[in-house]
């Protein structure tokens, strides 16, 4: 999981584990692990809601809890983190994801005797 996270094959751990922003490659660069089997599905979106919001909430409530800054400036803090913060997020937590299902040898990679 932790070399998913990073982008890197969950399996050499050097190879881009990413083709663009959130596509997962066919193989590895580096080792040639056949990634095409995997599916996160709707997994990695899910659990970066879970994230964001558990990192975002309590912070929106200490700000209005202790400040109660006017509800404008918080819409021009609020928004653009949560947007930043979840585009950060995902595709690191898709890798994570990815890296878990072929360490479990979840979606196909258990079918590759070289796995
Ligand atoms: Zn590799």
């Amino acid at each position: 999981m932790g070399r998913g996270f990073m982008l890197r094959c969950p399996r050499c751990g050097v190879g881009n584990l990413m083709k663009g922003y959130i596509k997962v490659a066919e193989t590895c660069s580096h080792c040639g692990l056949d990634l095409s089997a995997q599916r996160a599905d709707d997994a990695p979106p899910y659990f970066t809601i879970i994230i964001v919001g558990h990192v975002i909430v309590p912070l929106m409530w200490a700000w209005e809890r202790f400040y109660s800054p006017p509800m404008l400036l918080q819409g021009i803090v609020w928004l653009p983190t949560i947007a930043i913060l979840t585009l950060l997020l995902l595709p690191r937590v898709k890798g994570a994801t990815v890296g878990l299902q072929w360490a479990m040898k979840m979606h196909g990679f258990g079918q590759n005797p070289e796995t």
